[in-house]
């Protein structure tokens, strides 16, 4: 039991050490969401669940509970409203759960937090949550609370694109359901895969800016915004490898310089 990175599977006492030791604490940010026909609704769960328990396994670090419910899934970004199974918070619901989550954990004396996020429509709630959670803490009493929000798609190194993508990266907008999350996918839940219910109907050609209410008639029948063609565990685990540094680099250069004033 005691190896266990993971928040919630451990008795208080080992929590209330580790968090005594320093242990910086990650938040997956997740949602419930379609990722095409040949993956779970739970891609955007995890993905940035396991990149987290990859890090804290390097760090010493816990992980807590995934927020599983994403804000609203947009056309260009996940989607969309008009696919069955996907579940959708309203952005100050989102931004509420993430101020919550903060304030206790700055009650339970946790000073590291790192928000790992999975689904791109919660980067505004997520910026937001930290700030109601700053503002409700008091941004003068923080005792030395140093938050960090990672979208785990930013720590790709641009050479592993090129390496993936030889022909040109289509864009991280693009990605939803795609080579990324279903190589990524491959490697961390194969049993959550089956490539052969993919179909080829994109890549979605988007117009450039947003129409509401949102018919959703430019996305891809599928749901896969560019293609699944090429997706490998090999290239997924070349994704992880580069999640995992890139994170770790960043809890190295923000954590060790101690609380800024
Ligand atoms: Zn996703
Ligand atoms: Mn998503």
């Amino acid at each position: 039991m005691t190896d266990t990175v993971f928040y919630a599977e451990l008795p208080w006492p080992e929590v209330e050490a580790r968090i005594a030791e320093g242990a910086p604490v990650f938040l997956p940010l997740g949602a419930t969401e379609q990722h095409g026909r040949h993956m779970a609704l739970n891609v955007d769960v995890v993905l940035p669940t396991g990149v987290a328990e990859r890090v804290a396994r390097k760090v010493g670090g816990l992980v807590l509970p995934a927020v599983a419910y994403g804000n609203r899934s947009q056309p260009r970004t996940g989607g969309g409203p008009g696919f069955p199974g996907t579940l959708n918070l309203a952005a100050h619901t989102f931004a509420l759960i993430v101020r919550d989550i903060i304030c206790e954990l700055h009650r339970q004396k946790v000073r590291k937090i790192v928000t790992v996020n999975g689904h791109f429509e919660n980067i505004g709630p997520t910026i937001e949550g930290i700030e109601l959670a700053l503002d409700a803490i008091g941004r003068d009493r923080t005792d030395g609370l140093v938050i960090l929000r990672i979208d785990h798609w930013e720590m790709v190194q641009p050479a592993t694109l090129d390496r993936i993508f030889p022909e040109g990266f289509p864009g991280i907008e693009l990605e939803h359901a795609s080579v990324l999350e279903t190589s990524m996918m491959l490697a961390l839940r194969p049993d959550l895969v089956d490539l052969s219910r993919a179909t080829d109907d994109g890549p979605a050609a988007f117009l450039p800016y947003d129409r509401f209410p949102k018919p959703c008639d430019e996305v891809p029948p599928s749901g896969v915004l560019s293609m699944t063609e090429g997706s490998s565990a090999e290239k997924g685990e070349w994704l992880l490898a580069d999640s995992e540094a890139g994170m770790i680099a960043a809890i190295e250069r923000e954590f060790s310089r101690g609380p800024r004033t």
